[in-house]
């Protein structure tokens, strides 16, 4: 590895989405940058994800709705800033919804929503049946409409690596951190099996692996996770015209052992990627169950019938990260001087190209401009709770 014995303005660990764009935003600045990534670029969960830039599903505050309309702003001319395509596009979104309270809820977050800058509408199911002449929507209300990004994962990833190498940081792959030296309340050195590397600042963007990573500097963060499953099938022809996802995704989900969240996304080849079973577990793996593969497979041929013919060409399970409140948890953890940790989000892929923005300067000692106080660390300080 090049710049073995280096001291690095900023380490990261971690190279999903949050940590190459903290990367690539870093070096853009001259900062002295090294990724540290345990497997291949995007491996964790980011490049393994639906590729949604979703809109509406989000917190309702001030903030998170700065991340979501300028965040998309932002995704408007990143490609050509990257110098690569991640296949970002627009795309319909329906959100079905089986319930009255489901309808009486979205009504209600439409209300808010759009004045905000997100026009989200709560549309019959008659409208949902012409725009989705496939599906069965027998005993469905109706439906959340709404119009989200699409971009390819992997190739979001692998732009950013790109773009932040070319801004002179080192992207380093297979480089699992496997502890920290540490002086003065000061992580001093990262250390990984290839040797240690010298640093000013440590930035934690581990994802769902975030608390293993904390604990190695005796940091306890209150992150959870879920596991969950997808398949992705053959090409079709197109039958299937907009993202499909259940309204009341975080309410089937919350609290249960396991649980399906439907979600359907024709991809720009023909090919349709299928979300989510999803198991609550302390475990990390990558594995798909027979549980869960089935039970996906019943909801979808509920859904679309037709596609009980399709045949699916690959399958995978992930684990996806939460914090108590569901806020991300982004800030300087209080115990240390100089560790930044950040995960948790709630719309990842929209909110990244600006969050990372302020991310940067953040780890530069400068202010953001829009404060990320509201998710720091510093908010489980005197404990939490799990509901
Ligand atoms: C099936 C599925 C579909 C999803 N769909 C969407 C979607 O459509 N839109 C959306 O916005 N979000 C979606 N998500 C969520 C999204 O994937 C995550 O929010 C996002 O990928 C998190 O990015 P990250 O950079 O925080 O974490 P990750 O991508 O998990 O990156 C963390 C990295 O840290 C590495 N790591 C861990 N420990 C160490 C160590 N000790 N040393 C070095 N490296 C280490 C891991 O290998 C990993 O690559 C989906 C998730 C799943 C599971």
């Amino acid at each position: 590895m090049k710049n073995l014995t280096n001291n690095f303005d900023v380490i990261i660990i971690g190279g999903g989405f949050l940590g190459l764009s903290s990367a690539y935003e870093l070096a853009k600045q001259g900062v002295r940058t090294l990724l540290l990534e345990a497997g291949d670029i995007g491996s964790g969960t980011s490049a393994s994800c639906s590729g949604r830039a979703q809109v509406c599903e989000g917190h309702l505050d001030p903030l998170n709705i700065q991340l979501i309309t300028d965040g998309l702003k932002r995704h408007e001319t990143l490609e050509e800033e990257l110098g690569q395509t991640y296949d970002w596009r627009k795309s319909g979104l329906f959100l079905i919804i089986r319930t009255q309270d489901s309808w009486n809820h979205w009504q209600n977050r439409a209300s808010i929503l759009t004045p905000a800058g997100i026009p989200t509408e709560v549309v019959d199911r008659k409208v949902l049946q012409k725009a989705e002449p496939n599906m069965n929507t027998n005993g469905l209300l109706g439906a959340v409409y709404a119009v989200e990004g699409m971009i390819n994962p992997l190739k979001f990833s692998l732009a950013y690596a790109a773009a932040a190498r070319r801004n002179g940081a080192i992207i380093q792959g297979n480089s699992q951190v496997t502890g920290f030296e540490m002086s003065n309340n000061r992580i001093t050195a990262v250390q990984t099996k290839l040797g240690k590397f010298l640093c000013d600042t440590v930035a934690v963007m581990t994802g769902a692996w975030l608390p293993q990573t904390t604990k190695m500097a005796n940091i306890e963060l209150p992150i959870c996770h879920t596991h969950a499953e997808a398949v992705v099938t053959e090409p079709i022809p197109a039958m299937i015209f907009n993202n499909v996802e259940i309204s009341d995704f975080y309410a089937t989900i919350h609290g249960k052992q396991r649980a399906v969240a439907i979600g359907v996304h024709p991809d720009l080849h023909g090919s349709v990627d299928i979300t989510e079973a999803v198991t609550k577990t302390d475990q990390y793996h990558k594995r798909v169950s027979a549980w869960g593969i089935t039970a996906l497979a019943k909801e979808l041929i509920q859904l679309y019938p037709f596609m009980d013919k399709v045949r699916v060409v690959r399958s995978w399970g992930r684990p996806t990260c939460f914090t108590p409140d569901e806020e991300p948890i982004i800030g300087w953890v209080p115990q240390l001087k100089n560790m930044y940790v950040a995960a948790s989000l709630v719309e990842t892929i929209t909110a990244v190209p600006l969050l990372s923005e302020w991310m940067a300067s953040s780890l530069q000692g400068k202010k953001p401009p829009s404060s990320l106080d509201q998710f720091s660390p510093s908010r489980f300080e005197n404990g939490w709770s799990w509901n």
